[in-house]
């Protein structure tokens, strides 16, 4: 402010002044040598606004006009954008530079639009799905589950699908939100992971199916010596065989029924039939009370009208393996709920224990093949550590998931849903 009024008075003033007493001293009127003043203001502020109006057209040129207080602001103003235009330079490299390194990143990835519009695209993605320089990339896909996974608002989802360019190569395609009209879609190549997993499932089955038979006859001839030995030696030795034998034989057997279940396509709603539950129930339940271990209170809450809409043979495999592992886990005298009850379209089954409870970090591995939360519970459980992923199949086929509820201390409660049956039986 001070710099702007010396600058003015000093050179405003001076030259007004000047005028002044000029015209005042010539014509003998001091009015007239005010007015004479006025006007030389007037006359100095309208020049400098007509230049600062000419500099407005190219703000970028440093200003060259009379000095005053237009001057000074188109000065600053000068510096300012100046400022501006050099930091938006440095974004602008920095983000040509980020976006080249995003182009040589050996993941295929292209943005989008949701109606499919390619904004921009990295060569790997181009060849992987063989994308010609100009085009729609839903209209190239042509299978609307990739349609769908674009336009969806849902942030990480991810889908697998034959790729547009050989239909034999299967590529796991993840979207991701940029905002709401554009994504940015990930594409890999699992075809060779795919076939990794076949293999690894394929060996498994072959390995399992040649050891079911001679365990089978096993256990048959260990289980004929038991009730023929006569010496106390040979009873010992025939007891020691049976148990580990009995188990890889149901090892083999959940591995078989594991791998059935991962690799048979799902079900389609023709395919379910209709699920008498509540005889399912009655039957295991039947057959738990022989068990050996079990010494609990059994409680039940059956809906009996109820039928589910399932694969009956797979739904009877999942309650068998939670309503087991509840005696087997629950202490003796320990209480053992089992519910099946109806809401509206939707029938639910839940078995609730008061054994000991799980830990909350280990709930999410339940469902992995072999976890078990206390490694020593293999021998105490006699268990194959497979049981509650064949449950997890089991559902994923039924388009369900397991249900864990779960405090250490406070007992668990295992369940799913299904879909009511309203077939007439
Ligand atoms: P396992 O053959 O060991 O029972 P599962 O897959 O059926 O294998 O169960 C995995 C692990 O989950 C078990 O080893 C056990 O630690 C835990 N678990 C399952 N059911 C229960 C339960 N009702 N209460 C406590 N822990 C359980």
């Amino acid at each position: 402010m001070k710099e702007a009024f010396s600058t003015f008075s000093f050179n405003v003033l001076f030259v007004v002044l000047v005028i002044g007493v000029v015209v005042s001293f010539v014509l003998g009127d001091i009015f007239t040598g005010a007015l004479a003043v006025l006007s030389a203001i007037i006359v100095f502020i309208l020049v400098q606004l007509f230049q600062f109006y000419v500099w407005t057209k190219n703000p970028l040129s440093p200003p060259r006009m009379e000095s005053g207080l237009f001057q000074i602001a188109a000065s600053r103003l000068f510096l300012s954008s100046k400022n501006a235009r050099n930091r938006s330079r440095k974004i602008i490299n920095a983000t040509r530079a980020l976006k080249q390194r995003l182009k040589e990143l050996p993941e295929a990835w292209i943005v989008a639009t949701i109606d499919g519009q390619i904004i921009e695209v990295n060569d790997v993605a181009r060849d992987i799905l063989d994308l010609p320089a100009k085009t729609n990339l839903i209209d190239h896909w042509q299978d609307p589950r990739v349609e769908t996974i674009i336009r969806s608002p849902v942030t990480g989802e991810v889908l697998e699908v034959s790729s547009p360019k050989d239909n034999r190569s299967q590529l796991e395609v993840r979207s991701h939100l940029l905002d709401d009209d554009n994504r940015i879609i990930l594409v890999r190549d699992v075809t060779p992971l795919n076939r990794l997993l076949t293999t690894r499932q394929d060996f498994l089955a072959n390995i399992s199916h040649e050891l079911r038979s001679p365990l089978t006859v096993m256990v048959g001839y260990l289980e004929a010596l038991q009730d023929s030995v006569d010496t106390r030696d040979t009873e010992e030795i025939v007891d020691r065989l049976l148990s580990p034998v009995q188990r890889m034989r149901s090892l083999v057997e959940d591995l078989l029924t594991l791998t059935r279940l991962e690799s048979s396509p799902r079900p389609s709603m023709f395919e379910m039939d209709n699920v008498n539950v509540p005889k399912i129930i009655q039957t295991i339940s039947s057959e738990i009370k022989e068990l050996e271990r079990f010494d609990h209170v059994l409680e039940m809450s059956i809906d009996e009208g109820t039928r589910a809409l399932g694969i009956p043979g797979e739904i009877h495999s999942a309650i068998n393996n939670l309503v087991t592992n509840a005696v087997l886990y629950t202490p003796a005298g320990g209480e053992i709920t089992i519910r099946w009850l109806t809401a509206g379209n939707t029938c639910s089954f839940e078995v609730t224990d008061t054994g000991p409870g799980i830990a909350p970090e280990h709930l999410q591995h339940l469902t992995e093949r072999f976890y078990r939360v206390d490694s020593s519970s293999i021998t105490k459980s006699g268990g194959t550590g497979l049981g509650l992923a064949i449950v997890k199949h089991i559902l994923l086929r039924h388009e369900s998931a397991l249900m864990i509820n779960s405090a250490l201390g406070k007992g668990s409660t295992f369940g799913f849903t299904l879909p009511r049956s309203q077939r007439l039986i």
